[in-house]
């Protein structure tokens, strides 16, 4: 299998090409198809396997080429690293399309958070949050995510071991209903399945 199989538009293929992905990895090869097609998923993978770019690409070559003014997807991570992370990993990937993100993130100096919320006032197609300040943003009505299309949580299990589970209950009132949801962890306790239960639509699972 190669990246071409995916038929990933133009400017999203010379993204993979620069960041030299050459081969999709094992999580890549089994997520991208399922994640294209629409559906739901919660798939088992470690860091390491290449499990961002595996919703990253798909969710990219989506949201590229929309010219909505709003937020089209959300990806929400337990730690700043995690945030600061991924949004390096959109930047690289989508440095060919016209898809801009922004990383918002608690912890820091007030000048951070001020970075963040005049970030809010430009044309932003990701975020990528930690919850509790995206929850500061939600409640004031900075942030908006009334047209969201997509909404991945990355590392869940640390999210629910950190004690983030009101949190994402809590955002995830402030999403369309109609929308595709991906989660991703490490580890599988029935904790992560009763959430998944609770927030996937008939999902397909993907272990590694
Ligand atoms: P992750 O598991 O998402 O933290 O990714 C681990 C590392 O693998 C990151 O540095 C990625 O940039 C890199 N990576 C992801 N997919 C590929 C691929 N298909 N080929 C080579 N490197 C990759």
């Amino acid at each position: 299998m190669t990246f071409k199989d995916f038929n990933f538009n133009e400017q999203l293929t010379e993204g993979i090409m620069s960041m030299g992905y050459n081969t999709p990895t094992a999580i890549q090869a089994q997520a991208i198809p399922v994640i294209l097609q629409g559906k739901d998923i919660i798939a088992c993978a470690q860091t390491g396997t290449g499990k961002t770019a595996s919703y990253l690409l798909p969710v990219l070559n989506s949201i590229s080429h929309s010219d909505k003014d709003q937020i089209s997807a959300l990806i929400l991570g337990p730690t700043r690293e995690l945030v600061q992370q991924i949004d390096q990993q959109v930047e690289g990937l989508a440095y060919f399309t016209d898809v801009s993100s922004l990383a918002v993130f608690g912890g820091g100096d007030g000048i951070a958070y001020e970075q963040q919320r005049k970030g809010i006032l430009n044309k932003v197609d990701i975020v990528i949050a930690t919850p509790g300040r995206l929850i500061s943003f939600l409640s004031s009505g900075a942030l908006k995510l009334d047209h969201l299309t997509h909404f991945v949580l990355d590392e869940a299990d640390r999210m629910l071991d950190m004690g983030f589970f009101s949190d994402i209950m809590k955002i995830i009132t402030y999403l369309p209903k109609e929308r595709q949801t991906l989660m991703f962890s490490a580890t599988m306790p029935p904790k992560i399945r009763t959430l998944a239960r609770s927030i996937l639509k008939d999902p397909e699972q993907i272990n590694i």
